[in-house]
C-alpha cells in the first residue's frame, strides 16, 4: 500500500534515533507493540504525559499502562512479589500487563497513574519498541495510539488515520502480531484478571497453582480496559447473531458463511489467535465503508475468545 502520510516511517537507525530524541525532548511518539500500536511518552514526566491524555481525550482518571526494559529499570518504581516473578519468568516479555505497588521514591509520574498508589506495567516483545527502551534511562507510558473510546489501531495507517499529522512520527513494523490489548493482572493482593487478553486465566492459573479470578465489573474505574464503553465503531452492534440483512455488515468466524460483500470473516479456518489479530482490523474496515449496522456470529468462549468476546461486548454497548 503506498503510504499517504509523511508522518509513517520505516525503521532504519536514522528513523530509531529520530524517535529516540523526540522521547527525549518529551515528545509523543507512535509505535508498534505486539498487542496494538501505542503512543508512546516519558513516564517520568508529567508534562509528557499529559500529552497523551490531551491528544487521546482520554478521562484523567484512566491510568497509563508503563513499559520497561528489564527488571533493573523496574525495581526502582514498584514493589515485586513472588506471583509476580512465578508470572513473569513464564510470559514476559510479552503481552501481560502487571498492577503492582508503587514506591514510594518512584520516579513514576502521578498522571500517568492517575494518583493510584498502583501502577501497571509491561514488557513488550516487540523487537524495535525493545531496542528503544533499551536506549532510554526511563520508562515508557504507552496506551493505544487511538481517540479514547475508539476501536484501538493494528497498523502505523490506523494511528495515522485516528491522529492526522499531530504526531511527528509512526514507526511503521507492520500490522501487529496479537491484535488485541494485553492481560492485565492484579498482583496486589489475591491475583485477579482485570482485562483478558492473549494469555489465558488458565494459563496464569496454571503457573500460579491456584483458580484466578476474571473481574468484570467495577464501581470504581481501576482501569481503562474496564470502562463499559470502549473499542467503539460508532455504530450499533448486535452480537449472537445467526444472519444479517445485505445492507449490514456481518462478522463472522469460521468456513460455513458464504463469500459476500457484506460478510467479513474473522478466521475462515476458525482459528481464534487470527481472529484476535483480524477483530480491530475488519470493524474499522466495516466503519470506515459506512455500514449502519454491525452484526456479529457468537465466537467460541475459550482461550483468546475470552478477550474477543470482552471486546465485542464493549463494542457493543
Ligand atoms: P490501554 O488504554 O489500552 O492502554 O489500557 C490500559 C489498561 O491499563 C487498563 O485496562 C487497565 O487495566 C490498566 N491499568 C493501568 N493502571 C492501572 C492501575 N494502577 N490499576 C489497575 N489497572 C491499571
Ligand atoms: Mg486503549
Amino acid at each position: 500500500m503506498k503510504n499517504i502520510y509523511s508522518n509513517i516511517l520505516k525503521v532504519n537507525n536514522n528513523n530509531l534515533s529520530k524517535a529516540i530524541n523526540l522521547l527525549k525532548e518529551k515528545e509523543l511518539i507512535g509505535v508498534p507493540t505486539e498487542t496494538v500500536y501505542g503512543l508512546a511518552a516519558n513516564a517520568y514526566s508529567s508534562k509528557s504525559v499529559k500529552k497523551i491524555y490531551f491528544l487521546k481525550k482520554r478521562p484523567l482518571k484512566n491510568p497509563l499502562i508503563i513499559h520497561y526494559y528489564n527488571l533493573k529499570q523496574l525495581k526502582k518504581d514498584v514493589e515485586l512479589n513472588t506471583n509476580f516473578f512465578k508470572l513473569y519468568k513464564k510470559f514476559s516479555p510479552g503481552p501481560i500487563t502487571f498492577v503492582l505497588k508503587k514506591k514510594k521514591k518512584s520516579l513514576i509520574s502521578n498522571v500517568a497513574t492517575a494518583k493510584l498508589q498502583t501502577v501497571a506495567v509491561r514488557f513488550p516483545k516487540n523487537k524495535i519498541l525493545r531496542k528503544i527502551l533499551n536506549s532510554l534511562d526511563f520508562p515508557l507510558a504507552i496506551p493505544s495510539a487511538n481517540k479514547s473510546s475508539h476501536i484501538s489501531p493494528v497498523t502505523a495507517e490506523d494511528v495515522a488515520q485516528e491522529f492526522k499529522d499531530s504526531l511527528k512520527i509512526i514507526l511503521n513494523d507492520g500490522p501487529c502480531k496479537i491484535g488485541l490489548e494485553s492481560t492485565v493482572i492484579d498482583l496486589t493482593s489475591r491475583p485477579k484478571i482485570l482485562r483478558p487478553g492473549l494469555v489465558s486465566p488458565a494459563a496464569i492459573s496454571k503457573k500460579l497453582s491456584r483458580k484466578i479470578k476474571v473481574y468484570h465489573e467495577s464501581k470504581n474505574i481501576r482501569a481503562p480496559g474496564m470502562l463499559k464503553r470502549h473499542y467503539s465503531p460508532g455504530i450499533p452492534i448486535k452480537l449472537n447473531q445467526t444472519k444479517a440483512k445485505s445492507n449490514e455488515a456481518f462478522i463472522v468466524f469460521g468456513k460455513k458463511y458464504k463469500k459476500r460483500k457484506n460478510i467479513f470473516n474473522l478466521s475462515f479456518k476458525s482459528s481464534l489467535n487470527e481472529a484476535a489479530k483480524n477483530l480491530y482490523r475488519i470493524l474499522r474496515l466495516v466503519k470506515n465503508k459506512n455500514y449502519k449496522m454491525i452484526k456479529v456470529c457468537s465466537i467460541p468462549q475459550t482461550g483468546i475468545g475470552l478477550a474477543i468476546n470482552d471486546r465485542l461486548n464493549r463494542a457493543a454497548k
